[in-house]
């Protein structure tokens, strides 16, 4: 046992053709030099080669994930390798090891800090959702074996500067300040927000010169993030700050909005009309926020609870699965992060059942089916939403210049959480 996981990955499962959705729906599959070689050596001469050919084709992308070849897609968004039982074709006849690394360790994403390794899942794909968000020990860590990740060898490896090397120090701090539900999770996120602040001047992907004065404050800083005394003092003056809800509802739909003219899933189609037409008998964005505050309150104080759950594992496994080093500043991943919660809450409290639900009592049914509404809502979210480059520029444009007043910003989407 070398690897740590978020215990939920020890339950995992890959539901293969009974699962509600298919790990490639919609994503660009990339396939590495060496793994597409492989591929063509195992069909030659046979009946698949021809396929091969024709279906992987060079990528012409010259972004961060461009590979070698790409696969393409059926008209339906699928891969065209995927047979009539929504398997993989390739992977039935050739095996595993002819798979490129995206859809052989998918839902896994495996990154090595020094030489130990982590392994956390995607909550694109809807079972690791389900693990990951339901059980209430799903997102503790635990000892599992590298074999977890599918393809250790190919793990990320972060180590190696300052801004990586005091990476876990600063992480611990957050994922603690994440689980302490003394106070609401709007307020640890503000806290979050406080103490990226804190770091900002000096702790920044690229800070050079990391003298022994910076590291010492950087201690000093992170030590004082764990005192119950700073969280809750940063509580009461975050709950003193009054601010309208307005342009928080305007933001989160006009995120949905924007994918909906993109994505070629009708699961997402069908869930994203839904929530906008929840909220769409509402003529502005204030009038949105009062619907979605008037739900939120008429929820069962048990299922209330259930939905804190669900923030507070999506955040801990986002800390988990997105290394916080592959942003500029610990601040910019922090307001991102509080901008997915912010977009999730609100398709939450848009979803049909959720608000069929309001107003009902806290039962096993109403939580089993308030349970499956989240898994929908956070597994599409994630798959179609999260990683889209509408998503990115506009927490780009959102952010503004950094510092106070990404801080201050990050206000507007904290009202909603
Ligand atoms: S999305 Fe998850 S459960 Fe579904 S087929 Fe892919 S790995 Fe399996």
């Amino acid at each position: 046992m070398t690897a740590t996981a978020p215990r939920y990955m020890t339950r995992f499962r890959c539901l293969a053709d009974a699962c509600e959705d298919t790990c490639c729906a919609g994503l660009v599959v990339t396939v590495s030099e060496a793994r597409w070689k492989r591929l063509r050596d195992a069909v030659a001469g046979g009946p698949d080669a021809a396929r091969v050919e024709a279906f992987i084709r060079p990528d012409e992308g010259s972004g961060p994930g461009a590979e070698a070849a790409v696969i393409a897609k059926r008209e339906d968004g699928h891969c065209a390798f995927l047979d009539e039982r929504k398997l993989c074709s390739l992977h039935r006849a050739y095996g595993e090891a002819v798979l490129p690394d995206a859809c052989a360790t998918f839902p896994r994403v495996a990154t090595r800090w020094g030489e130990r390794l982590e392994v956390a899942g995607s909550l694109a794909c809807p079972e690791v959702a389900r693990l990951c968000l339901l059980a209430e020990d799903g997102v503790e860590p635990v000892p599992v074996s590298e074999d977890v990740a599918a393809r250790p060898e190919i793990a990320r490896r972060l180590g190696g500067d300052a801004w990586t090397g005091h990476a876990e120090a600063v992480r611990a701090v957050a994922m603690r300040l994440l689980q302490r539900r003394e106070v609401p999770f709007a307020s640890r996120l503000f806290a979050l927000g406080q103490l990226a602040l804190r770091l900002d001047g000096f702790y920044f992907q690229g800070t050079e010169a990391f003298s022994d004065e910076a590291e010492a404050l950087l201690a000093d800083v992170l030590r004082s993030f764990d005192a119950p005394e700073v969280l809750a003092e940063l509580h009461a003056g975050f709950s003193d700050i009054a601010l309208p809800g307005g342009p928080w509802a305007a933001i989160c739909a006009t995120v949905l909005k924007a994918r909906l003219g993109f994505v070629r899933s009708e699961r997402f189609a069908v869930l994203a009309r839904a929530v906008l037409a929840s909220y769409g008998g509402a003529e502005s964005p204030d009038d949105v926020w009062r619907i979605h505050s008037e739900r939120r309150a008429q929820l069962a104080p048990g299922l209330a609870e259930r939905v804190e759950q669900y923030f507070r594992h999506h955040a801990v496994n986002h800390w988990l699965r997105h290394p916080f080093t592959d942003a500029p500043t610990l601040l910019d991943y922090v307001f991102r992060l509080t901008l997915r919660a912010a977009v999730l809450r609100w398709t939450l409290f848009g979803h049909p059942t959720v608000v069929s639900l309001c107003g009902v009592e806290d039962s096993p049914d109403a939580r089993t089916r308030l349970d499956a509404a989240a898994v929908e809502c956070f597994q599409l979210i994630a798959k179609h939403v999260e990683q889209a480059p509408e998503l990115h520029s506009l927490a780009q444009g959102l952010a503004g210049k950094g510092g106070a007043e990404t801080l201050g910003r990050m206000l507007v989407l904290l009202k909603g959480l």
